[in-house]
């Protein structure tokens, strides 16, 4: 679903990605982990791009994001109006769930389906109730996001993104900061997700969650992949050392 080509990322002198490689399956999860600092948040926003990759390139569903390249290495930006029709199928989910304080539940999901997408406001509740309802949250619908748990409030920004039916949604580390007996609740709405076939990136700490979850798990250690595989093959043994170094850091 997303194909990653030799993709690095620098910020002014000091380059954080390096040179990065990656298939991300559809109809399956892929998580994401490593220590603080070596580049997922970066990959997750250059697949979104939010952050524009400094070389390589990144196809979304066969549809390149942002650049193409030619058969020398010789890179084109898009016109905007492409980069955004490619970018409207893709979901992002964040640690903070920036949901607007002044709206509702229902108003936070919907929103978005009136400005950007231009239905009415009829169809837009109805499509907000129906996301709702699919985490779980349609008696909350009237809530206000500080009558909402973390956790709550953190299934409602995942409504407000599946509202636009996306093709993939990303999630960089939605868990983070919620308390752990609200963890659950928000893992399993990912859960579900999952098994309903959505194409995911998940960025996460949870080495439990990957572990179950995932297809695919990449370790990604100073911006490189340093391993891609099964759950069974990152984890199992024999183990790279350099995981068995994060596992004893993070468990
Ligand atoms: P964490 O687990 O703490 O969230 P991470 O793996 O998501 O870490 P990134 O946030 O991607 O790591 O950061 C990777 C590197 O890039 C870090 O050294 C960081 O300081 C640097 N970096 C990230 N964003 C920027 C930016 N906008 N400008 C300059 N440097 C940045
Ligand atoms: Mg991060």
């Amino acid at each position: 679903a997303i194909a990653v080509r030799r993709l690095s990322k620098s910020f002014g002198p000091v380059e954080v990605l390096h040179d990065i490689d990656l298939e991300i399956a559809a109809g399956a999860a892929t998580c994401i982990i490593g220590p603080s600092g070596s580049g997922k948040s970066t990959l997750l926003r250059c697949m979104a791009f939010l952050d524009e990759p400094t070389h390589g390139t990144i196809d979304v569903f066969g549809e390149p994001l942002g650049f193409t390249e030619d058969g020398a290495g010789k890179r084109t930006r898009l016109p905007a109006q492409r980069i955004r029709a490619v970018r409207a199928g893709i979901g992002m989910v964040f640690q903070q769930f920036n949901l607007w304080p002044h709206m509702t539940a229902l108003g936070n999901v919907s929103e978005a389906l009136k400005t950007v997408r231009g239905l009415t406001k009829r169809e837009a509740e109805d499509r907000g109730m129906a996301q709702l309802s699919r985490i779980g949250l349609a008696n909350r619908a009237d809530h206000y996001p500080s009558q909402l748990s973390g956790g709550q409030q953190q299934r409602v920004a995942i409504a407000r993104a599946l509202a636009l039916e996306p093709k993939i949604m990303l999630f960089d580390e939605a868990t983070a900061s919620l308390d752990p007996e609200l963890t659950g609740e928000v893992l399993n709405v990912m859960r579900q997700l999952a098994s309903d076939g959505m194409t995911m990136v998940i960025v996460t700490h949870e080495i439990g969650f990957a572990a179950s979850i995932g297809k695919k798990v990449v370790f990604l250690d100073k911006g490189r992949v340093l391993i891609d595989g099964s759950p069974q093959t990152v984890f199992g043994k024999p183990r790279h050392a350099r995981m068995d170094q994060f596992l004893d850091t993070y468990l």
